[in-house]
This record gives structure tokens, sequence and C-alpha cells, in this order.
């Protein structure tokens, strides 16, 4: 098979492992910087271009569009889409899970367990909001936040109160979320891969830190998790629409509870936890799956 995956850094390590994979196995696998790709919009005959010429004719895609390139990079998914190219995730499905509060409505919608999260774009409600969402101690996150960064815990109402303010005075859109004390600093990461759980690890904040991400300094190790999680996690990735992506989940008292559903999880920290070949499972899922002009939306919507 001839795969393009859409990635700006081609060196990163989940890229380098699935280009590897599948170059094993026999298929072409070219990366494509996002950004370089550009196209023209003529009817009925949808082009890429990059490097000067047009992008050859690629039997799937893998789309690993960075959050800082998320307008541009489903723009040119969107192309592929409409050339009848099998993507790993399809756009529409990117676009929900990048937009943090369409993703929790999504998911409320289908029944699945949440912290209790409120939100409004008046500072005005900011009492309001904070008492909707328990009192505190509350979770601020900004809607556009990755890798912990913008996500603060207010020990007091009255701290939640500025920090509210202080988000809404620089013009950002926030959430406030009910805090899992409970979760102890640790969260559940769950890969899904075509409606299986296919490794799951939990990774831990750093001494003092209620942050597990691995960019803040958190450690990972591999663990069982109970069929509530599984099944928590394969309905999140449906309710989002992505064959591939990583659910993250904090244990609450009032069972699992999802925070986001990754759409380009990463790789390394998962692997090398659990021991599991991660790229040869998303592989196998493509080599499965990927046939022309099998995309549900061909890049509407
Ligand atoms: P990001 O997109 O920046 O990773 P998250 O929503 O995943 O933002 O939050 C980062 C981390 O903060 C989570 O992995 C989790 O450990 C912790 N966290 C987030 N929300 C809560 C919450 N409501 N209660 C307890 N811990 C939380
Ligand atoms: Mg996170």
């Amino acid at each position: 098979m001839k795969i393009a995956m859409l990635a700006q850094n081609a060196n990163l390590y989940s890229h380098q492992r699935m280009k590897e994979v599948a170059e094993a196995r026999g298929h072409t696998f070219d990366i494509v910087k996002t950004l370089a790709c550009y196209m023209n919009i003529a009817s009925r005959a949808p082009r890429i271009y990059y490097n000067g010429a047009e992008l050859p004719r690629y039997d799937a895609v893998i789309p690993r569009i960075g959050a800082s390139v998320t307008f541009y990079g489903l723009a040119v998914l969107r192309q592929f889409e409409m050339q009848g190219v099998y993507p790993l995730n399809e756009s529409v499905a990117i676009g929900r899970s990048r937009d943090k509060l369409r993703a929790m409505q999504l998911m409320a919608r289908d029944g699945i367990g949440l912290p209790v999260t409120t939100f409004a774009h008046d500072s005005r409600q900011t009492e309001e909001v904070l008492k909707l969402a328990g009192g505190a101690p509350t979770v601020i996150k900004l809607l556009e936040g990755t890798q912990g960064i913008g996500v603060v815990l207010a020990d007091t109402d009255r701290s939640a109160k500025s920090v509210i303010e202080a988000f809404r005075g620089a013009n950002v859109n926030i959430m406030v979320q009910e805090f899992i004390k409970e979760a102890g600093g640790s969260d559940i990461r769950a890969l899904v891969v075509g409606g299986k759980v296919i490794a799951a690890m939990k990774r831990q904040g750093g001494e003092g830190e209620f942050r597990s991400n691995l960019h803040r300094g958190g450690s990972a190790k591999s663990i069982k998790i109970s069929p509530e999680e599984r099944a928590t996690a394969i309905r999140a990735a449906k309710s989002m629409g992505l064959n591939v992506c990583g659910v993250d989940m904090l244990r609450s008292n009032h069972g699992p509870v999802v925070m986001e559903v990754n759409s380009s999880p990463g790789l390394e920290g998962v692997e090398k936890a659990t021991g599991i070949d991660v790229a040869g499972k998303i592989i196998d899922f493509i080599e499965k799956n990927a046939r022309d002009g099998k995309t549900r939306t061909m890049g509407k919507g």
C-alpha cells in the first residue's frame, strides 16, 4: 500500500515507529509536512501539491495534526478525503475531539461518565459557574491547552474566582471542572484502535503535582483496567468517531470519568510502559480497513 502521514515533525518517535513498521511490511510510507501542502479547490478535481509537484494518489493517510495547526491541517486532510483516500481518523472526528466543549457535550449525550464541567462566556457568571461545578477545590482549564499547560487547580473559591477572571481578561475560553481528588494525581490512558483497547497505562504526576502529563514530569506504568474502564474508553472513541485515539480517564468515586480524547496519541510512553507494539496494531488496522472511497464523510461536515 501507499501510505501518507501528515505530520510537521517526521522525527518524532511515534511517526518513525509507524514508518518503520509499515516499510518492514513492504508498504510505501511518505511523511508529508502538513503545513507545506498546498491545494487547489477546483470543481470535482481535488489536488494536493507538495514541494512543487502534485502528490501521488495514496491508499491511506495517517493524520498526525498538532494542536497548533488544527485549522489548516484539517483542511489538508479533507482534501485527501475528497480524493477518496482512506483516513485513519476522519477530519470531522478529529475536529470533534479537538474542541473540548464539543467533545464533552457529545460524550454527555452518549451517557459517558464525565467530571462535572461548567462553562460560560460572560465573566459576570463566574460565581454561578463555580457553584455549579461544586465549589473549590476546582480545576480550571484553557480550552485550547495541551500537555497540562493551562490546567490550574484552585484550592479556594477566592483563588478560583481570580484565576477565572485572569483567563477571561486574557480573552481565552475556559471550562471549570470538579476536582477529582481521589485520582491522587494519576490518570489512565487507554489506547483504542478499531473499537478495542489495545494498551493501557497509568500515569502518575511528580511529587506534589496533580497533573499526570508525561510532559510535566509524570511517569507511566502498564496497568490492567477494569471492564467498566474498558467500556468507557471504547464508548468515548465511538462518540468521537475516532478509529485510533488515546482516552484519558480519572478513577473517581463515581466510576471512570473521561477528561479528554486525543486523536494523535503519542506512542513512546505507552509502548515503553507496556511493551505492546502499538504502531504494529495501527498498521494492522489500516491494512484491514483502508479501501478507496471508504471515508464516511468525503470531507463533508
Ligand atoms: P491537557 O489537555 O493539557 O493534557 P487535561 O485535561 O488532560 O489537559 O489535564 C491535565 C492533567 O491534569 C490530567 O492528565 C490529570 O492528571 C489532571 N486533571 C485534569 N482535570 C482534572 C480533574 N478534573 N480532577 C483531577 N485531576 C485533573
Ligand atoms: Mg491530557
